[in-house]
């Protein structure tokens, strides 16, 4: 491991130890309950969209260090987003988890911000799906407010 891995580690680490907008229970109707089997991480999210704005994510559960901290991470990325830039930085982060280690240019990884230093989660399938939940599960609480990627409205 070198020291970029080393210091995105501590990122996780430290997050997951201090998540952002991580609450006891989720209420919301639309929140969306997702649970990875292989490895016990259990997450809900519930979204608050203003004018097509996110305007706050929250999220509830038990998880995986990577689980978690990706889930926080996440709702601090996409506060303040459009749901078409959302789904956008849902489809970019895919495309890293899918990377095998070997990360995005430099562009994409700008726009993933903190979400890039999972990175080297990529390289292990086994832990991919963590890192994804938090994403499925915001997509998931779009979806139940109506909201729909400009992608799959283009090919309905
Ligand atoms: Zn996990």
């Amino acid at each position: 491991m070198d020291d970029l891995e080393m210091m995105y580690q501590e990122v996780i680490l430290e997050e997951s130890r201090n998540p952002y907008h991580k609450l006891y229970e989720i209420e919301d109707p639309n929140r969306s309950h997702q649970f990875n089997p292989t490895c016990g991480d259990d997450i809900t999210v519930a979204v608050t969209i203003d004018d097509d704005i996110v305007s706050g994510v929250n999220f509830a559960g038990e998880g995986c260090s990577i689980s978690i901290a990706s889930t926080s991470i996440m709702a601090q990325l996409v506060e303040g987003k459009t749901t078409e830039q959302v789904f956008e930085l849902a489809d970019l982060f895919t495309e890293l988890m899918n990377s095998r280690g070997a990360g995005l240019d430099d562009d994409k990884l700008d726009k993933l911000g903190d979400a890039s230093v999972f990175v080297g989660t990529s390289k292990f399938p086994a832990r991919i799906k963590c890192a994804l939940l938090g994403w499925v599960a915001l997509k998931g609480a779009l979806t139940n407010q109506g909201v729909s990627s400009a992608q799959n409205k283009h090919t309905e």
